[in-house]
């Protein structure tokens, strides 16, 4: 079935939606990890927050469909920040994402997260340069780690670079936990209620069902920003798909994997309900590119039975947003609009991210931030003028080249409600999807994914 194993399996807390119209300090918009946790820290912070979420429940949206993996061991990323940063910028980045796994595994209920290794492994001999040149940058940012031949996988690598101290995650019921608290330090969190009008200029929103939320604070938590345009990040954003399939196993593992071969995967084990699961993820494209995405889950599924031995009992595939840096934007979507924060562009490390993205937004916001460098690094107004150049050429271009082939190819095809680009219809999914900015809708044309605020026209 298309479910992902987490909403499958874990009932989420329910939540009433907003029916009148109401006032707030801060607002937050998006009800996944980084709405979430932010919204549970600054309710703890005694801050008047209240939280609006489109989907019938939180964490519906990526978080639900993610590998729940927390850790700072984000793929290649510290010898690609170690190219594009100052050593400072990489070590602080790894510092950042390295405390919100310690503090994750001190404050969240055992049964919501456990700690494991994490390793990057290597079955190429292209695969292990990349994973010597990995090692070397955690040399340099005094990452203790380990290589080794030795795993549990049921088939051979060649190497694998491990990091201890890192955890995963049941993401729905870490996200019941932080609704509990939320809302026993006074946050008010709707779901169903979806924002479709954002009225910068006057502190206001509206939702589909005319209902305004004045603030004085705006969180934009919705993954793909729905006020991109505002800072250019809609030049700067781009969207990749995984699909991900989970089979039952006899006995977990005790690390979780990510193999740096191309095309790359994801393994990670969990327990849930006495039941042991496996799940394995990859087989990645820009969202939207492909209307035939059955090869994508054909290639995992596959996968599963061939060195696992399973067959498939669950399938899902979701997307993540991705910087030109690989550093995510969090903090005021622009300098000329003081009041309006982001948090986005995880590339597919959102959860540690989320969790660092909550702690600096809720230091913007009550003031209490202890020094700029995490703000700075993080700022989505930061300007790295060759990487963000070459990614609003390639992304503009793509856009512009989508937005023309559609009319000619797909002339039938309903028009998105974001930017007017013509939608693919995906067969595996069964949904219309966005090339140009990855939103996406139900076959009745309802946004299941934004930047889209509005339902598609269906004739
Ligand atoms: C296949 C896959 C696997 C991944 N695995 C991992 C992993 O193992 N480890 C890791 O660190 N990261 C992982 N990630 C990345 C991680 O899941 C995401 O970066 C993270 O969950 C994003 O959280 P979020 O709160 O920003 O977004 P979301 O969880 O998508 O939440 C955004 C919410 O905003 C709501 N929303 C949108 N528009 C509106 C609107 N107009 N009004 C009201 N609400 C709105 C949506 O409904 C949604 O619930 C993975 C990503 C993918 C795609």
């Amino acid at each position: 079935m298309t479910q992902s194993l987490w909403l499958a399996t874990t009932d989420s807390v329910s939540l009433p939606s907003l029916t009148a119209s109401t006032k707030c300090d801060v607002c937050i918009i998006g009800g996944g990890l980084t709405g979430l946790y932010t919204a549970y820290v600054l309710a703890k912070a005694g801050v008047d927050v209240v939280l609006l979420e489109a989907n019938s429940k939180l964490s519906h949206g990526t978080t639900g469909h993610s590998t729940g993996k927390l850790t700072a061991q984000h793929g290649l990323v510290y010898a690609n920040l170690l190219e594009k940063l100052s050593v400072n910028d990489a070590r602080l980045y790894y510092h950042l994402n390295q405390h919100a796994v310690e503090k994750a595994l001190q404050f969240l209920p055992k049964e919501s997260i456990q700690p494991v290794d994490s390793y990057l492994y290597c079955q190429t001999k292209e695969g292990y340069s990349q994973l010597l040149k990995e090692w070397n940058a955690y040399k340099v940012l005094n990452v203790k780690a380990k290589i080794t031949s030795e795993t549990e996988l049921p088939f051979p690598i060649t190497k694998a670079l491990s990091i201890s101290q890192q955890a995963q995650i049941n993401p729905v019921i870490v996200s019941n936990f932080l609704i509990k608290e939320a809302l026993s330090m006074g946050a008010k969190l709707y779901a169903n209620t979806r924002v479709q009008q954002l009225r910068i200029a006057q502190n206001d929103l509206h939702t589909e069902k005319n209902i305004s939320v004045q603030y004085n604070k705006l969180i934009l938590c919705t993954h793909y920003p729905i006020e991109a345009f505002k800072g250019l990040q809609l030049l700067k954003l781009s969207n990749n798909r995984s699909y991900m399939v989970a089979s039952k196993i006899t006995e977990t593992y005790q690390g979780q994997y990510l193999s740096v071969d191309f095309p790359s995967r994801s393994i990670r084990t969990t327990t849930i309900n006495d039941e042991h699961y496996l799940l394995l993820g990859g087989a990645n494209h820009i969202a939207g590119e492909t209307a035939n995405t059955k090869p994508f889950y054909d290639a995992i599924q596959n996968e599963m039975k061939v060195h696992f031995g399973q067959e498939p009992l669950y399938r899902w595939s979701a997307q993540d947003i991705e910087t030109p840096d690989m550093v995510p934007y969090v903090g005021k979507i622009t300098q000329s609009l003081p009041n309006v924060f982001i948090a986005t562009g995880y590339r597919k490390w959102g959860i540690s991210n989320s969790f660092v993205a909550g702690d600096l937004l809720s230091s913007l916001i009550t003031g209490t931030a202890k020094n700029n460098d995490s703000s700075m690094l993080y700022s989505p107004a930061r300007t790295k003028f060759g990487a963000q150049f070459m990614q609003m050429l390639k992304v503009g271009g793509f856009v512009a080249k989508e937005l023309v082939t559609g009319y000619i190819k797909n002339g039938n095809a309903p028009t998105c409600t974001h930017l007017g680009c013509k939608t693919k219809w995906n067969e595996a999914d069964e949904t219309w999807d966005c090339p140009c900015h990855g939103s996406r809708f139900n076959a009745q044309g309802e946004v299941l994914e934004g930047p889209a605020v509005q339902p598609l026209k269906l004739d």
